[in-house]
């Protein structure tokens, strides 16, 4: 029960009408802690309600009677303005009830309209690293009184390149006396080097180990033969499947471009977001996804982060995502708080060893799923090895054009292989150690 935590009453009676009954398991563990002040790093998912969990804790802290407000006392940084945007929307709902104010920060606004609420220094402020240092960098912001220091989806700020960014910024809050670390995933090295940096004696909470993930999110694969299969599969979904809303990743925008326009020429309420599409667009495709307006979106996971929209339960991988963790993210869609979720990828036969290492990377096994009415001729590979890979013919070995190099072809020397053109192409190595997943460079984030 909410009423267990020493939170001041109006914050309870806030939650009260928000209707949330039990705390989740994140507010269990986090709020008690964060209440005394301690430092905390959370390894929990978007859904799983660590908004609040750090939300309630601040506003504890600031609570009080009306006053006129002469500092920013909570900083929370996170990597989209969606995320952004929900995060002020929620800080709001629990404080409705106090004298609180708070304060966002994300770019797509306009700046002089950010610069005057800064004039009038909210008590929390809410925001993505870019526009804020812009703020900072014009001279707008100061962040020297702030005690409270959230950086929530930290391994997504990392991903997208906010490293030096959101390190500028907590050296702008000499005088914090806490900070909390939120990230989806135990992220990688430069996760560790900012923990390093930024906590200060931190306790670790671990909510969710990736195997534990979407409890109560069915996940299936469709095996199909090519991309136009594909297409008849997600025709066929999305016509007899029951759900609210859902949502369609694929990896590229062109693929999510060509998705829209049939399912629009079939006159689907749909809508596509990714990093192409500006401010306007985006919070157009969101807007009317919450409302109802329209029922699916086709979405590149750089625009579709963060994204915490109620009734999506139905995730649909036309494309499998790069890694493992790319995705815990997209299903992290579904499943929210409680709700039931379906995602179901489509797997071709170049998509088969990916996801047979995301399987293991999740320690999971997905469904194996057919659809008599739009069954293909590819179900698999013949045989597996014992790590679910398919035992395959050994790749020819092709130079970077993809012409067949003759079997005496010397190996190239170093300098070569320095000089040769950078491709996209990462390789990643999960954190149980698996063999490496290939993936290609993901989409560059959206400006902020
Ligand atoms: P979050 O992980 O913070 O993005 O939260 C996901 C969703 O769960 C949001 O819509 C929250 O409002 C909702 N939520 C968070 N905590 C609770 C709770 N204890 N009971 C019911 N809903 C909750």
């Amino acid at each position: 029960m909410f009423s267990d935590f020493a939170l001041h009453e109006r914050l309870l009676k806030a939650v009260a009408e928000l209707k949330f009954v039990e705390p989740t398991p994140v507010q269990a563990a986090a709020i008690p802690l964060a209440l005394e002040g301690r430092d905390l790093r959370v390894t929990a998912q978007t859904g799983s309600g660590k908004t609040a969990a750090f939300v309630l804790p601040i506003l504890n802290r600031l609570i009080g009677p009306a006053k006129i407000r002469v500092s920013i006392k909570a900083l929370i940084l996170l990597p989209t303005r969606e995320l952004a945007q929900q995060t002020l929307k929620e800080v709001e709902r629990f404080s409705q009830f106090t004298f609180i104010k708070s304060g966002l920060i994300t770019g797509g606004e306009d700046f002089k309209v950010q610069a005057a609420m800064l004039r009038k220094v909210p008590d929390i402020l809410i925001g993505t690293p870019g526009r804020l240092l812009e703020q900072l960098n014009a001279g707008n912001l100061d962040l020297k009184e702030v005690e409270v220091l959230v950086l929530d989806e930290a391994d997504r700020m990392l991903d997208m390149g906010f490293s030096e960014d959101v390190q500028r910024l907590v050296d702008e809050c000499p005088n914090r006396q806490q900070t909390m670390l939120f990230s989806a995933t135990t992220g990688g090295s430069g996760l560790r080097e900012m923990i390093g940096k930024v906590l200060n004696n931190p306790e670790h909470l671990q909510l969710n180990q990736v195997s534990q993930l979407n409890a109560t999110t069915r996940q299936q694969i469709i095996t199909a033969d090519h991309n136009q299969h594909k297409e008849q599969i997600l025709n066929w979904l999305l016509a007899n499947e029951t759900y609210q809303k859902a949502i369609v990743f694929t990896n590229t925008r062109a693929m999510a471009d060509r998705i829209y326009g049939r399912l629009v020429a079939q006159e689907y309420k749909a809508f596509v977001l990714h990093g192409e599409k500006d401010q306007k667009d985006r919070k157009l495709a969101i807007d009317r996804l919450k409302q109802g307006g329209v029922k699916i979106l086709v979405a590149t996971d750089v625009a579709a982060r963060g994204l915490d929209v109620e009734g999506l339960d139905l995730v649909i991988n036309f494309d499998m995502p790069r890694s493992g963790d790319e995705y815990v993210h997209r299903i992290g869609r579904t499943g929210r708080a409680g709700n039931e979720g379906l995602a179901i990828s489509l797997i071709c036969h170049g998509d088969w060893n990916l996801m047979s290492s995301i399987e293991r990377y999740l320690k999971q096994s997905f469904e194996r799923r057919t659809i008599k009415e739009v069954k293909g001729t590819y179900g698999g590979p013949k045989n597996v090895k014992a790590s679910g890979k398919a035992v395959g013919v050994k790749k020819k070995k092709t130079d970077a054009k993809g012409v067949k190099k003759k079997s005496g072809a010397k190996a190239p020397t170093k300098r070569k292989i320095a000089n040769r053109p950078k491709t996209d192409a990462l390789s990643l190595v999960s954190k149980d150690g698996m063999a490496p997943l290939k993936r290609r460079k993901p989409e560059a984030p959206a400006a902020e």
